[in-house]
């Protein structure tokens, strides 16, 4: 069925999932993936259970909750023709379309996360998977390119509630899964021919009925970015042409009625007139990663700028310090300036992996340490919790409390295997599979080292490899494997959050970093062997909140490194809400192994047990945190970020 590992490797390094050309206006350029890979570490660690617990279960639970029956029904459907009369919308001969208008996303989400996975080795059961289900998508594509399940299968007019039908939606992911495929297993590899074959009939289709024309435009944008990274594989112009189109639509009433206002849809002000982001969170954000891509392709400053303007506001105003977005369940979507509450934050799952995306291309466009830094913040707090630590289960809402007792309908909020709206899985996998895409960039002269683990990439002509135990620890080591006989530049983020650091070269005396935009950068002629030691201050620190979030005045929290801390009731030996810090004191740490978590780092700091009502004398008892991450790993239970001063 498949070409040979040996023939998949393309003749051109495989991009990985935003790709610019080389005419776009992007400061920095993401790393070709050949000898880019993770070698050990945590995000190794993460990115082996991706693949050998989670995406495992993503195709099962494609079984089982019926999206690839509702392919079936497609089929069915166009196999019937217009004689089967007396089918009713939604049931044909006895079966009904399953779940959420959206169910296909679920499917090309897990074909993009098999994409990018095949980029590491042979997994025969995904490439069976992957076979299998193109060969169904295009048994269901209409002749015209058309491809939805929900639309064919329940016989619902084409295009006729775009506010909600999300019809390009899916076929955005369908167009990212067909490229990661493409990236990844290369032109040999039929199965991936076929799926970019579905995706382009697909996309010319939307070229036909959309372009130049005002017949609306998708309520959950993400064909946007899918459009422009269409464009970038094939070299098709009105790819790109049609992603801005969509992109100035914006902010006009196109988009129709969704029953949740127009901010929801961000089609309240055309885009280059908004300053803040409200509405649903991931469809915002998923629109900003498009925006950006169009700006980049189309070199339009204005419409840069317009985004980076937007993410520097969300970013001090309506983020939570787990890198998370939205403080509102009645639309998933973002609060006001500073409405930020711990116990009812939404954050999404789906909503820091669009976060996470759009601050990469942020980073590529400008070359800005500072979008590497909230990336940093996303992804080891707001993502990586999402995921519990056999892999195999999932949050959809990730709150920065839980209180004992608590119930959201009859939902005590813990992870769970799947869901009935099940976005956020599929989501998680596919950039689990591509992680070691984000970890590095470069220019002509520069690579630029933006998240540290265990790594080996080649950038600027210079291969290296990674040895660190980080988050852990704060030691990086970066070793020379080949370099060009010209000198190069080295550049390390260092992340805001450290509040010193040093380095050295080979046996050099340890020097202090003097950051310059956020890096230290080193400038020589490279030989094989070279070794640059950095040590990052990873000693835990306090963080307060901003005055203006009312949420948590008089609280604080711990950080160490990058890593987000919280209390979790079952290391207290108190009640957690009757426990009281006085912030600023000493915090200890020692490394400890804990049952359903295995190895981390655990910060302690004296406290007081403030039982209501108040009783005097105060006890003095120990407060214990972990790695946000790593909670409701341990059974159901209290937990808690902000802790409140004593
Ligand atoms: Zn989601």
């Amino acid at each position: 069925v498949l070409a040979s590992d040996a023939s998949r490797r393309a003749t051109k390094p495989a991009a990985g999932p935003a790709a610019p050309t080389d005419a776009a206006g992007s400061a920095q350029r993401p790393l070709p993936a050949d000898g880019l890979r993770l070698t050990a570490g945590l995000l190794h660690d993460w990115q082996h259970r991706n693949a050998s617990a989670s995406m495992p279960l993503a195709l099962r639970q494609l079984e089982v909750a019926g999206n690839l029956d509702n392919l079936r029904l497609a089929i069915g459907v166009a196999a019937d023709g217009d004689g089967h009369a007396d089918a009713a919308a939604g049931d044909v001969d006895g079966e009904a379309y399953h779940g959420p208008a959206f169910m296909d996303s679920d499917i090309y989400k897990t074909l993009e996360a098999i994409g990018w996975e095949l980029a590491h080795g042979d997994r025969p059961e995904f490439v069976e998977f992957a076979a299998r289900t193109i060969g169904l998508l295009e048994r269901a594509q209409q002749p015209d390119g058309y491809l939805n399940s929900y639309v064919q299968a329940t016989r619902t007019p084409r295009y006729a509630n775009l506010a909600r039908s999300h019809e390009m939606y899916c076929a955005g992911h369908l167009i990212q899964a067909a490229i990661a495929l493409h990236r990844c297993t290369g032109a040999p590899l039929a199965e991936s021919g076929r799926l970019l074959a579905i995706a382009t009939r697909f996309a010319d289709h939307l070229v036909r009925e959309f372009s130049g024309q005002e017949k609306g435009i998708d309520g959950h944008p993400i064909i946007e970015t899918a459009l422009v990274e269409l464009y970038r594989e094939t070299g098709t112009g009105t790819y790109l042409n049609l992603a801005r189109q969509f992109v100035d639509q914006r902010g006009h009433g196109l988009v129709g009625d969704s029953g949740l206002g127009r901010r929801y849809l961000q089609d309240h002000l055309p885009i280059r007139e908004t300053d803040t982001e409200v509405g649903h969170v991931v469809r915002a954000l998923y629109l900003e990663a498009g925006v950006t891509d169009v700006a980049t392709e189309t070199r339009d400053d204005e419409l840069l700028q317009s985004s980076i303007t937007r993410w520097a506001d969300m970013v001090a105003t309506k983020t939570y310090l787990t890198g998370g977005n939205g403080s509102r369940h009645v639309d998933e979507g973002f609060g006001d300036r500073f409405e930020l509450p711990p116990d009812r934050a939404y954050n999404e799952t789906c909503a820091a992996i669009a976060s996470f995306q759009w601050s990469w291309r942020l980073l590529l466009a400008t070359g800005d340490a500072k979008y590497a830094d909230h990336m940093e913040r996303v992804l080891y707090n707001g993502f990586a919790e999402a995921i519990a630590a056999g892999g195999d289960r999932f949050f959809y809402v990730n709150p920065l409390q839980r209180r004992a007792d608590h119930f959201e309908k009859d939902d005590p909020g813990r992870r769970r295997e799947w869901f009935s709206c099940a976005c956020c899985p599929p989501n998680a996998m596919r950039l689990m599979a591509s992680l070691e895409r984000y970890l590095a960039t470069a220019t002509d002269d520069t690579l630029y080292l933006h998240q540290y683990t265990g790594a080996e990439l080649t950038g600027a002509n210079l291969a290296v490899s990674i040895t660190t135990d980080y988050p852990w620890s704060g030691q990086v080591t970066l070793r020379v494997l080949a370099a060009p006989s010209a000198p190069r530049v080295l550049a390390f983020r260092i992340p805001a959050w450290s509040a010193s650091s040093s380095f050295k070269i080979n046996n050099s005396a340890e020097q202090a970093v003097v950051p310059q935009h956020g890096y230290l950068l080193v400038h020589q002629q490279w030989r094989p062997g070279d070794e640059i030691t950095l040590h990052l201050d990873m000693t835990p620190r306090w963080t307060y909140p901003d005055r203006r979030v009312d949420a948590v005045h008089g609280c604080a929290a711990i950080e160490r490194g990058p890593l987000v801390y919280c209390f979790e009731q079952v290391d207290q030996l108190v009640p957690l809400d009757e426990l009281a810090v006085r912030p600023g004191v000493r915090l200890a740490e020692r490394e400890v192994t804990l049952d359903g978590i295995g190895r981390t780092i655990q910060v302690s700091v004296a406290a007081r047990h403030v039982p209501p009502p108040p009783e005097q004398p105060v006890p003095r008892v120990s407060a214990v945190a972990i790695p946000y991450f790593h909670w409701d790993n341990r059974g159901p239970g209290a937990m808690r970020v902000w802790i409140p001063g004593a």
